[in-house]
């Protein structure tokens, strides 16, 4: 049992519990406010993100901080950016499923320590693992679902968008829905 995330970072840096371990250059813990009310989770950590060791600073990550600025939103306020598996697959490759069941944990841990209100999964990785075996990112993003009291939506990954910049209009409708649920919730504003 961790009582802070920062003991759970320190206890989770030299994990070698899956074979992504070995590849790595730095472990991707999370990046964000100790007392975040919504949570990001991506996949995991591609090139720029395992060099610097925080998660989405590459392109993808410049488009994910321009969705967040334009709800007035950033990773250093009421924001906790984390991924399922915290080491770089090889090539950019998906983490394969017995590696997302391994990392699991350390993120389970990170939702049990953040206390979030509201998790949103960046891609189909995430939320397929996250809210549903079958979901279907084109068909299901921006529906929140509640899960045990915490509330789940799923949205496109930002690398996906570079790759496909006409769905950019639907992903922008998904953040303009988490700052309309936030407000219903009464937490928008987020704290700092
Ligand atoms: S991906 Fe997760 S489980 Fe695997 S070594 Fe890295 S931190 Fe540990």
């Amino acid at each position: 049992m961790y009582e802070s995330i920062e003991a759970l970072s320190a206890a989770c840096a030299g994990c070698d519990r899956c074979r992504l371990a070995s590849g790595r250059t730095n472990l991707v813990f999370g990046v964000g406010d100790p007392k975040a009310d919504v949570l990001f989770v991506g996949e995991g950590p591609g090139y720029q993100e395992d060099q610097q060791g925080e998660p989405f600073v590459g392109p993808s990550g410049q488009l994910l901080d321009k969705y967040l600025a334009a709800i007035d939103l950033d990773r250093e306020h009421g924001v906790y950016i984390a991924n399922i598996v915290k080491c770089r697959p090889p090539q950019n490759r998906d983490p394969q499923p017995d590696e997302q069941d391994i990392c699991l944990q350390w993120l389970r841990e990170q939702v049990r320590v953040l206390r979030p209100k509201v998790i949103v999964c960046l891609g189909r990785i995430a939320a397929q693992k996250l809210i549903d075996p079958e979901f279907r990112v084109t068909r299901q993003h921006g529906q929140f679902i509640d899960k045990k009291g915490t509330l789940m939506m799923g949205t496109f990954h930002p690398a996906a968008l570079l790759r496909n910049p006409p769905q950019k209009a639907d992903a922008f409708d998904d953040f303009l829905a988490l700052r309309d649920k936030l407000k219903e919730l009464g937490l928008y504003p987020l704290s700092e």
